[in-house]
């Protein structure tokens, strides 16, 4: 799509503006921070600009506006009037939509904290770049605020201090116009780009150090009380090198109507992942402008918005796969009954059914698919049909799995591959296909995988399914070790006996028909007596959710099992030549 540019006159100083998308959409305004230019957004820009009016345009004193020459000139309210001027210039009469990053959004939350500015303000979102006046009261605040998070912010602001030597402008002329943007490239790992950073990088840098010198000592002096009813997006950079997530919350007391987006990302969001950029922006610009308000953001909701009474789980989407029976199905209504919106896979689709009625009848929403979690195809329909339909899953608990029981002699190649397609690689394929989707979102979440006390009891009567367990024991500890850093956690749920059908369907080998109906009553008998219940084990999971857990034994046994498996592996390996069958 092409873009236009024109000049826009604020007080005397000459702002070029860039425009794309059609006029007649809602206006999106970006507003770049320091030592960028509005190129910074080209990325975001190309990806909303077929919905939106997107326009971007160089802060005074970068790129191709004007560059007063006074300090006095770098004032945060003449960088708010300048915004004023380019919104009336792009959208007279009109109100838009304010998304800023860095210094951007530091000089924006004064825009929309003027007093009437959801008169003008659709609505803002925010990223790495607090408002000098909340970050003021926040220090201040000891109630707010550990002295360890102001020792940590002190730490990441070296910079700043760094900016009022009068080496900074000459550094930024000499040295910094060539090393920065290698340098930022390389720590922030940014992907190489022709239109990024821009030629003017060194002037940029140079100019822009009386932003700093302007604004940061006498706001955070003097802070002056700045609340808004400018409804935020707040997104925290979860790993940003310069803003911690304490302090981007500093805003929280002051806005009314707030939802806070974390995202796995450093301080360049807009460069490092545009399409998580631009989705947040298009989902908050599309409920803003009057449109329902998604799920997915109705989980964000924060401080004065958030619902009153809200439950732990509200409006968040937990997947349960083989929900339609003993320990999913209880896993599924746990959930629900704090609030999740629940999707229920199962092989069979009455079952899927009913337990999406039960959800139902908590009051929150289910949905129901069938699918077999050993066939990846049918698996890769699913998890796009679930993305596209509700979203990317928070919680995913791949619990769908049989029970294959006798002496391996017995056990043939079928049995073997039937178990390990369901057992090991369903789960294998629920990790990677939704692990994937998080990942890409970069908002976090949490896995649970449905391993077994099996795991690490080893037994001469259950040798394919101890195998299969123990594999997802094991799977579920790797995947946490690498999504670690990505904000997903991941779980290991193991069982010992628990009273659900799996007694009734489980596959004896080496036996006749008629023998393994009797076996399948006589073992359904024992798990009745043992009666421990499927929601136990939902509410372990539950809890291996809230804490990240990483091994979860559920019911004594496991937990003994568990235990001596470490203190004396030989007692178990007598154990397990028991034939318990
Ligand atoms: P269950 O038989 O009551 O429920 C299992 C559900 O998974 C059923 O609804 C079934 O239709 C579904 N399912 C089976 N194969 C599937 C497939 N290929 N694709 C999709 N869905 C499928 O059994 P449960 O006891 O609730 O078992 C749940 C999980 O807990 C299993 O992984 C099992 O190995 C594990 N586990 C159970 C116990 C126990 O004592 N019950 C102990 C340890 C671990």
């Amino acid at each position: 799509m092409t873009q236009t540019t024109r000049t826009v006159n604020s007080a005397g100083v000459n702002l070029t503006v860039h425009e794309r998308g059609d006029a007649a959409a809602p206006t999106i305004i970006l507003v770049h921070g320091y030592p960028d230019t509005s190129a910074v957004w080209n990325e975001v820009a190309s990806r909303l600009e077929a919905r939106f009016h997107v326009v971007t345009y160089d802060v005074r004193g970068a790129g191709e506006s004007d560059a007063p020459k006074r300090t006095a000139d770098y004032d945060l309210s003449l960088l708010a009037a300048d915004l004023q001027a380019v919104a009336d210039a792009v959208s007279p009469g009109r109100r838009v939509h304010l998304v800023a990053h860095d210094w951007g959004s530091i000089q924006t939350w004064e825009s929309v904290t003027t007093a009437g500015a959801e008169q003008r303000f659709a609505s803002y979102t925010t990223v790495s770049g607090p408002s000098l006046d909340h970050v003021g009261f926040w220090m201040r605040d000891k109630s707010q605020r550990s002295t360890r998070q102001l020792v940590r912010q002190g730490r990441k602001s070296w910079y700043i201090a760094a900016f009022h030597t009068p080496v900074a402008p000459v550094l930024w002329r000499t040295v910094l116009s060539k090393t920065f943007a290698p340098a930022i490239a390389r720590m922030e790992g940014l992907p190489d780009a022709a239109d990024y950073p821009s030629p003017t990088l060194g002037a940029d840098g140079a100019r822009g150090v009386k932003l700093y010198r302007a604004n940061v000592r006498s706001s955070l002096r003097n802070p002056r009380e700045r609340p808004t009813d400018v409804p935020v997006q707040l997104i925290i950079a979860t790993k940003d090198r310069y803003v911690s997530p304490a302090i981007a919350l500093s805003s929280k007391l002051w806005v009314s109507k707030l939802w806070v987006r974390e995202v796995q990302t450093g301080h360049w969001l807009p460069r490092k992942a545009p399409d998580v950029m631009a989705q947040a922006v298009a989902e908050f610009v599309d409920y803003t402008e009057g449109g329902q308000e998604p799920r997915s953001l109705r989980r964000l909701r924060s401080g004065a918005s958030s619902r009153a009474g809200a439950r732990e789980f509200d409006d968040k989407l937990v997947v349960v796969t083989g929900a339609g029976s003993g320990i999913g199905r209880e896993t599924a209504l746990a959930f629900a009954a704090l609030g999740a919106t629940v999707v229920i896979a199962d092989l069979n689709a009455a079952p899927a059914e009913a337990t999406a009625d039960l959800v139902r009848a908590q009051g929150v929403d289910a949905h129901a698919y069938v699918v077999d979690v050993s066939d990846v195809a049918a698996m890769e329909d699913f998890v796009k049909r679930v993305v596209a339909d509700h979203g990317v899953p928070d919680v995913v608990v791949n619990n769908a799995g049989i029970g294959i029981a006798g002496s391996f002699l017995d056990t043939t190649a079928a049995d073997w591959e039937r178990i390990v397609d369901v057992n090991l690689l369903g789960v294998v394929t629920g990790c990677r296909l939704f692990g994937q989707a998080m990942v890409d979102r970069r908002e976090g979440g949490q896995i649970v995988n449905v391993a077994s006390a099996a795991a690490f009891t080893p037994s001469r009567a259950l040798g394919a399914y101890c195998a299969t367990k123990a594999a997802v024991l094991m799977l579920s500890e790797c995947l946490r070790a690498e999504l670690a850093d990505k904000g997903i956690g991941v779980s290991a749920i193991c069982p010992g006996i628990v009273n659900t059908p799996i007694t009734t369907s489980t596959h004896y080998v080496g036996i006749s028909d008629a023998e393994e109906s009797d076996r399948r009553k006589r073992v359904s008998k024992q798990y009745a007596l043992r009666n421990f219940p499927p929601s136990k084990v939902a509410t372990a999971i539950v809890k291996a959710v809230r804490t990240n857990a990483a091994v979860v034994p559920v019911t004594p046994e496991a937990r003994g099992a568990r235990f001596m498996s470490r203190l004396s592996p030989g007692a178990m390996r007598r154990f397990a030549q028991i034939d318990a069958l």
